[in-house]
């Protein structure tokens, strides 16, 4: 479906990007890579995209708190494949505290990384796509885009943002050939999670499989994690013609979180 057309995916060393850049490429996609971690794991995860579905991958190390970078990977994505057809923002990172206790720093970068960064993919590629009357963007927002949770400041702010800015987007290219959704995912067991799952253990004295649970059952009514290759599916059918008409929405995936 998507063969000839490519996909940038902002935080695909790892969880939901890296599924969502595998789901886009077992679909034909060309792939931009982007985000931080282990040289020779990346080039393998590279390599690998490149032998298993026969589509070009490359990787840009952008840092997605730095607005020239973005500008200059989507630029690198245009120049070195011919054109950015699907933009998949999804690098995020998670602080949790009372606002109280919130250090600056960390509220700055979580805006950064979390929010900003999606402004400054979008207004480089936007041009492109319009230019070609083709394009998909999907932002990886969360449940917290749509209700909050406490200790989460930062993260619940970027994320009501992100939605935010999605509808705009939706808007502004209606009759363009681009469409703009957010994909609002519950608890989906990635490093960012483990990490939480791994603190509340600490805390609590619980096994890490009891405090799983606990995090889990607090919030969805389905006591169990969605997988990364489901937002990646979720990724590609937003990128299908079926999706043409599909702009301005904040999709749940997230086991009945925000039904409540
Ligand atoms: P993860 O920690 O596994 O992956 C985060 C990715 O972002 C990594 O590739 C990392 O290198 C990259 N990244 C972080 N800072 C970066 C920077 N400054 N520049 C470039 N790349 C950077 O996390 P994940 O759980 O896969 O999260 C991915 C997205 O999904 C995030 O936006 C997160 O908020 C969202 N999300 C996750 C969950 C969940 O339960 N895991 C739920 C809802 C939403």
């Amino acid at each position: 479906m998507l063969k000839g057309k490519t996909a940038l995916v902002t935080g695909s060393t790892s969880g939901i990007g890296l599924a969502t850049a595998r789901a886009l490429a077992a679909d034909g996609a060309n792939i931009m890579l982007n985000g931080f971690g282990d040289k020779d794991a990346i080039e393998k995860e590279r390599a690998g995209l490149e032998k298993e579905f026969g589509v070009k991958a490359l990787y840009s190390p952008a840092d997605m708190s730095k607005p020239n970078e973005i500008a200059e990977m989507v630029a690198a994505t245009e120049k070195q494949f011919g054109s950015l057809d699907v933009l998949v923002n999804n690098a995020g990172i998670q602080f949790v505290a009372n606002i109280e206790d919130f250090p600056v720093d960390k509220w700055d970068a979580i805006i950064a990384i979390n929010l900003s960064s999606s402004f400054h993919s979008i207004r480089a590629a936007m041009p492109g796509m319009k230019k070609r009357k083709w394009g998909r963007i999907i932002n990886i927002a969360s449940a917290h885009g749509l209700v909050a949770s406490a200790q989460k400041v930062a993260y619940v702010a970027a994320k009501h943002g992100i939605v935010g800015l999605t509808k705009v987007v939706a808007v502004e290219a209606a009759n363009n050939g681009v469409t703009c959704n957010a994909i609002c995912p519950g608890w989906v067991l990635t490093p960012l999670v483990q990490k939480q799952i791994d603190a509340r253990a600490q805390a609590s004295g619980q096994s890490t499989r009891k405090a799983e649970i606990a995090l889990l059952s607090e919030k969805q009514p389905m006591h169990q994690f969605t997988k990364p290759e489901n937002i990646g599916a979720l990724a590609v059918f937003l990128s299908s013609d079926a999706a043409a008409s599909i702009t301005g929405s904040a999709y749940s995936i997230d086991g009945g979180w925000v039904a409540q």
